[in-house]
């Protein structure tokens, strides 16, 4: 290969990011037998053992693509959404390296919550009605005339924790005027009641390939309360999804969604990732984010037989619609978040972990310290996962290796998939 060709095939496979997700992604790649290398940047202390580690800047879309070029990438998979609306796909691609991941102009379909909502008007998408919000005194206003339970959002990326669901006006106004203090835009929503579900699409911009659906735990704690975290675990398929529900997506909201970037001349490719409530109206799209979902990602990629690598690098060149049907495994996968004390306000770091090495160990917020040990070093610090053959047994044993993890005063939810096991989830 010379530097500015495109590989026919993802060969060499280069992951931008450093967190449980992107161990997940290493995981999966890394069982494709066309793959003959593999590095993560910056990765974690996980990700070395299948990836080389090289140091970027994932902020600095020059240095993304400055790596990728130097390292000899044939694809570039970008895991999180700030690089992605930094422009680090464009950069790479500029570069002439396959990368899987919308450009920077696409990537606001995660970036604006406001951009989202012209886009699903725009598809005739399914969604919360809202209000955007110029000040505090129309906020104000605003809650007042939706009422009750309120939802504010902060417009921009706020790492899954810009969103404050409640009953209590003077919390909602205090979000709101928090975000609007920073120089933020502020959205107000209508609440969507119904169970919340993942979907995420590999997209090429014209063909779109649905996964399987997921459910992620949103809460800190256990039984769907305290703040809004980046996830605190997650499962699936869903035992409950009515049937054709992936078909209804598809057709209702990801396909005329990709559609109607393509006709704004911002081709969306990558990994469209949708989350949905099942209201007893029908479904509406929460939101859109631009990237693999965590902890999504850490149950839905074991359950994928299709090889991954030769998966991304087709949507990356354009070439999903000659791509075989996607394979999945039976059976069902769930993950547990093990998080840093004070996670997540104030998340302790530089704690010792031992137990971290297990099968289904993927690492998030971990490091090594110069002694070689592994150490927290962030809110996440671990998804421990679990793949069987249905959703109790599966909960089981991820809960069984949770519990070979040691990290001073962790943080995890002990019911995650459970509804969905006690069959206590209902739509509609
Ligand atoms: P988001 O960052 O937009 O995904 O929101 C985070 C979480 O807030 C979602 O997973 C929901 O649990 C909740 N949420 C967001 N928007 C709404 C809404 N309109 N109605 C009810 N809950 C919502």
């Amino acid at each position: 290969m010379t530097a500015g060709s495109v590989a026919s095939r993802a060969v060499r496979v280069l992951v931008i990011g450093s967190g449980a997700r992107e161990h997940a992604l290493c995981v999966a790649l890394s069982s494709d037998p066309e793959l003959t290398a593999l590095a993560c940047a910056p990765g974690n202390a996980g990700t070395r053992a299948l990836a080389e580690p090289l140091a970027v800047d994932v902020a600095d879309p020059v240095d993304v693509a400055g790596v990728a070029t130097a390292w000899r990438a044939d694809l570039v998979v970008i895991g999180p959404e700030g690089p992605l609306v930094a422009g680090a796909a464009d950069a790479v691609r500029d570069a002439g390296i396959a990368c899987f991941g919308p450009s920077a102009q696409a990537a606001q379909l995660e970036g604006s919550k406001s951009f989202a909502k012209h886009v699903m008007d725009a598809a005739g998408v399914p969604t919360a009605r809202s209000w955007p919000v110029g000040g505090p005194a129309e906020l104000e206003t605003v809650l007042d005339e939706v009422g009750a339970p309120y939802v504010v959002k902060d417009d921009g990326l706020a790492a899954g924790k810009g969103v404050l669901v409640t009953d209590d006006r003077d919390a909602a106004v205090a979000h709101g005027r928090k975000v609007l203090d920073g120089g933020g835009a502020v959205l107000v929503e209508e609440y969507l009641d119904g169970p919340e579900v993942s979907l995420f699409a590999i997209t090429d911009g014209t063909t779109v390939l649905p996964l399987v659906p997921a459910q992620d735990h949103k809460r800190r704690d256990d039984g769907d309360v305290g703040p809004n975290t980046g996830g605190m675990g997650a499962y699936a398929p869903l035992p409950w999804a009515p049937p054709g529900l992936v078909d209804e997506v598809l057709a209702t909201v990801l396909q005329p969604t990709v559609d109607e970037m393509a006709r704004r001349g911002e081709t969306f490719s990558g990994l469209l990732y949708a989350g949905l409530a099942l209201t007893s109206g029908g479904l509406r799209v929460i939101e859109f984010n631009c990237r693999f979902g965590d902890p999504e990602t850490q149950v839905v990629l074991p359950l994928l037989e299709t090889p991954l690598a030769g998966l991304l690098h087709a949507a990356a060149t354009g070439t999903l619609a000659e791509h075989p049907p996607l394979r999945w495994r039976k059976g069902a996968a769930v993950t547990v978040v093990v998080a840093a004390h004070g996670y997540p306000e104030r998340p302790r770091t530089g704690d010792p972990i031992t137990g971290a090495d297990g099968e289904g160990v993927l690492h998030a917020g971990t490091a090594l310290a110069a002694d070689g040990t592994v150490v927290s070093a962030g809110g996440r610090v671990l998804a421990v996962t679990a793949v069987s053959e249905d959703l109790a047994a599966a909960r089981q044993a991820a809960y069984e290796r949770v519990a070979g993890v040691r990290l001073a005063d962790a943080h995890w939810r002990t019911d995650i998939a459970l509804a969905a096991v006690e069959g206590r989830i209902t739509v509609g």
